[in-house]
């Protein structure tokens, strides 16, 4: 477990928040200690640079995007929180099918293949995690990703 996942999340979001163009809001809720993951970070950086694009296309000007960093036993759950137009029930579970889009009118003015969170869930399993969506319409949108961690203190034992 060599990454410190709160470090290179923290690198991504600041990433977007020095490039960003939109009048949008970064909320961050990450704890302030490293916690450690066996990932390939390129892929990771694919997965996680997507999701946020996501969030900021689909955001409204003034709009608040938050990431959260929790744990729970042996794993880290990453949600990156958006308030823009939101996703139809019946399509949450769709949204991860590879070029599927939630709606024609909407696609053809946003532009995009719809691969994104089809390859997002594909390197999300092979690291051992999982990968979904909770979403109201009309209020917003959270994706949700876990990884396997070690928050174990093994150090105490050296
Ligand atoms: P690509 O990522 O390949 O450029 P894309 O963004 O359209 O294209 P995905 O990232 O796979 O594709 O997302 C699939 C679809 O899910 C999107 O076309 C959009 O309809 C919907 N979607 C994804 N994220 C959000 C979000 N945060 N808010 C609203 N709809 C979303
Ligand atoms: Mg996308």
């Amino acid at each position: 477990k060599d990454t410190d996942f709160i470090e290179f999340f923290n690198k991504i979001i600041d990433r977007f928040e020095m490039t960003k163009s939109q009048e949008v809001t970064f909320q961050r809720k990450l704890p302030r200690y490293p916690i450690y993951v066996t990932i390939d970070q390129d892929k990771l950086t694919q997965v996680i640079d997507n999701i946020i694009s996501n969030a900021l296309k689909y955001s409204p000007e003034g709009g608040l995007v938050s990431f959260k960093v929790e744990e729970h036993a042996n794993t880290i759950q990453v949600s990156i929180s958006d308030q823009g137009m939101g996703i139809p029930k019946k399509s949450l579970e769709r949204i991860f099918e590879r070029f599927y889009r939630v709606d024609r009118a909407r696609s053809r003015k946003m532009g995009g293949t719809g691969l994104g969170l089809a390859i997002a869930k594909e390197l999300i399993s092979s690291h051992g995690g999982h990968i979904w969506a909770t979403s109201i319409e009309g209020k917003g949108t959270t994706i949700f990703f876990t990884l396997p961690a070690d928050l174990s203190e093994e150090d105490d034992w050296e």
